[in-house]
């Protein structure tokens, strides 16, 4: 007779992008501490792997080249959804989660919600669970606000917290420069910071103009990088003042437009195409005010076993 665990996988591996949110719009913050946000996510190729396979407790390792920064322990948002996953298909959470990290951390990007999501799809895959999609979305809504994002990809609008999703039509291809720092900025701060400077009396709710979705079903990037806009770029400046600069230099050098990524301090600049992007990539390497520049490209698919 066949034991159950032996009719598991030796391991599953699933690929899970970063984002880019090419508007960010942040109403007031409420009396529960959130704000409502009005929000356009792009999913772009920049890609953590999580592997997952059995072990005697719940433990995560960390490769690739951002792998030193992740949180080893349950503060680990991938430790959370791992036990999520555990306890809905009744077993105990005995896994070892790899992470192999490409996407900064605490960079704007969702790191930490991206190797949530992989690890919701990984786990489910692991077990043979077949969870339904909307449970999986559940899930991934308790885990973060932009977690439920990262599992579907592509191109979508955020409401409420961000999680709640409508499809955004897009057509073709986005290429990306991603000026990125080691230090990183953190999220918690950078909305505090928005809310000081806004004052109290800040009413107003958050819209994404109709100029950008049609940009999009378009694919005019020249268009698009007109619209690119986030609320809270003003508080990650005054945070770090470099940004201004960075985000200067790569438009002098022919950015199409460019922001602060989420809550910073990763800067994205939309380009016209791939050469451009390699002539950006190389410019602001250069200038030595960034760590990194990366050439990236979007709508990518969201989380997705691979193994
Ligand atoms: P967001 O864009 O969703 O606000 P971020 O990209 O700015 O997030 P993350 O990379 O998610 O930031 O990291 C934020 C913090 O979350 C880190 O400082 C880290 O302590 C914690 N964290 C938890 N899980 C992870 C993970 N798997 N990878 C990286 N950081 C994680």
């Amino acid at each position: 007779m066949t034991s159950a665990s032996a009719l598991l996988p030796a391991q599953v591996v699933v690929r899970v992008p970063g984002k880019v949110n090419l508007y960010l719009g942040v109403g007031p913050r409420e009396f529960t501490g959130y704000h409502e946000l009005a929000t356009v996510f792009q999913a772009v190729s920049i890609f953590d792997e999580i592997t997952v396979t059995a072990a005697d407790t719940l433990q995560i390792t960390g490769g690739g080249k951002y792998g030193h920064l992740v949180p080893k322990d349950e503060t680990n948002l991938a430790w959370k959804a791992a036990q999520l996953v555990a306890k809905a298909c009744g077993e105990e959470p005995n896994l070892a989660i790899h992470i192999d990290k490409s996407i900064p951390v605490a960079a704007g990007m969702a790191g930490g919600s991206a190797d949530a999501a992989g690890t919701l799809l990984a786990c489910d895959a692991y077990f043979g669970a077949g969870i339904p999609r909307d449970e999986l979305d559940a899930m991934a809504a308790m885990l973060g606000s932009d977690v439920p994002f990262i599992l579907h990809g592509g191109c979508a609008l955020g409401s409420g917290r961000g999680d709640v999703l409508s499809p955004v039509i897009t057509r073709g291809n986005f290429h990306w420069v991603f000026a990125t720092f080691t230090e990183g900025l953190s999220t918690a701060m950078i909305y505090e910071r928005t809310d000081e400077m806004r004052g109290m009396e800040f009413n107003q709710a958050p819209d994404v103009p109709n100029e950008l979705l049609a940009a999009l079903a378009q694919g005019n990037p020249a268009e698009l990088g007109r619209h690119l806009h986030n609320d809270l770029q003003e508080a990650a400046i005054a945070s770090r003042s470099v940004l201004k600069d960075v985000l200067e230099y790569g438009r002098d050098l022919g950015a199409l437009g460019e922001l602060v990524s989420g809550s910073g301090p990763t800067c994205a600049f939309l380009v016209r195409d791939e050469a451009s992007a390699i002539d950006l990539v190389v410019g602001l390497k250069s200038s030595g005010m960034v760590d990194d520049a990366i050439h990236a490209h979007g709508p990518v698919h969201g989380a997705r076993v691979i193994r």
